[in-house]
């Protein structure tokens, strides 16, 4: 029986942070117990087709927090009905640290959840609160302590080039971060997406961003400094200490099926990639009148699951395993990317040793080129 990662939405923020696109609401509040049902509704209906066992669970938004307490357990509380799980599967929480208390904590302990993935962004006060978060640098402080307290690993996403900030305050918050002694970070770039509150302000000449060479600066000062904490490169974006690696994201990343509930929620299942219903209204509208919420997104050829085996797997500091690679698809990587994987290594952006072909440094600085390389000429007639 195969194993497999569990995804669950939960669409609800307190407040949109200025940078945020991620599909969540704000304000809400009024639906969330229908969604609670519905999304419960949806938990039995697939984990009862799912004989497998999950290896890691993932509630991510949005804000799993900003759920109250007892909507949130309904929700694990489901999930552990309606899943075989083992009690040894990494269960991650997403969680703002401005929705936190010792009580709720203790009560997701209690309920299986053994990791916590709080969005920090930043130390200083002053920051927060240009790019909208709810919470101050000290509250976050408070949170991550509770969260080791109570027995959970945790995790942090920090960001870099905000508009305002200086080295030296990206500086004080990787350090305050690892001063915590959690044992994983998520570093990000800012990217200021469409029909943010950010893009209205860069359109009316109102985000005073970093420079590029600033920017630049703060990515060398973070790949330099994490590594030098402790915190190991497996991923473009994550660092960890040893074994305190993300289970479900390194699934992702290594081809392994998922399955994703609630809204705008993704699946991987059976080389099918599925997406649930986005909005918040026609999902619940869907799972109430006995409907599957899930659509099939356009079907996955044999050139889509090649380029994204090797999208995902070059993300990694492993890369492209290349005896998994020969066993998905029947060839050598060599026989499909063999030009590709040669020029790149003369331009010093990929390495191959025994058994995989992967990023260099240079190659996770300028990943973008490299991806681009990996996309595969289709036939046009
Ligand atoms: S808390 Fe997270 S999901 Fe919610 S608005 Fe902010 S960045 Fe987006």
């Amino acid at each position: 029986m195969e194993s497999f990662g569990i995804y669950v939405h939960i669409p609800f923020c307190r407040r949109k942070c200025f940078y945020c696109d991620f599909p969540s609401y704000a304000g809400a509040e009024s639906w969330m117990s229908r969604y609670r049902e519905a999304l419960c509704r949806e938990i039995a209906a697939q984990g009862s087709r799912c004989l497998g066992t999950a290896r890691t669970v993932y509630i991510g938004g949005g804000t799993p927090t900003a759920l109250a307490a007892d909507d949130l357990l309904a929700v694990i509380c489901a999930l552990c009905e309606s899943f075989r799980l083992t009690g040894e599967e990494e269960f991650t929480v997403e969680a703002n640290p401005g929705t936190v208390d010792a009580k709720l904590l203790e009560r997701l302990r209690e309920a299986g959840v053994n990791r916590l993935s709080f969005g920090v962004q930043s130390f200083s006060d002053a920051l927060l609160s240009a790019i909208g978060r709810i919470h101050t640098a000290r509250e976050a402080e408070d949170a991550v302590r509770m969260a080791q307290k109570a027995g959970f690993r945790v995790s942090l996403d920090l960001m870099y080039g905000l508009p305002g900030q200086a080295l030296a305050d990206l500086k004080d918050s990787v350090a305050r971060a690892a001063a915590l002694g959690i044992g994983h970070i998520s570093i990000y770039g800012l990217a200021v997406e469409d029909g943010t509150p950010f893009a209205c302000m860069e359109e009316a000449g109102r985000l005073h961003l970093p420079t590029d060479d600033e920017c630049g600066d703060m990515y060398d000062y973070i790949t330099a400094e994490l590594p030098h904490l402790g915190y190991r490169r497996y991923e473009i974006s994550n660092y960890a200490k040893a074994g305190e690696e993300s289970r479900h994201n390194l699934a992702y990343w290594q081809d392994v099926p998922y399955i994703g509930l609630g809204a705008a929620a993704h699946s991987y299942w059976h080389g099918r990639r599925m997406e649930n219903e986005k909005g918040l209204c026609r999902y619940i509208a869907c799972i109430e009148a006995g409907l599957s919420a899930a659509r099939e997104e356009a079907p996955c050829s044999r050139e889509n699951h090649i380029e994204e085996f090797a999208f995902l797997a070059l993300r990694t500091a492993d890369g492209i395993d290349k005896k998994r690679f020969r066993g998905t698809f029947a060839s050598d990587v060599h026989e499909v990317y063999g030009e590709v994987i040669a020029l790149l290594q003369a331009a010093g952006l990929v390495e191959e040793t025994a058994v995989s072909i992967r990023l260099t440094e240079q190659g996770m600085k300028f990943g973008n080129r490299v991806f681009e390389a990996f996309l595969l000429e289709r036939d046009e007639t």
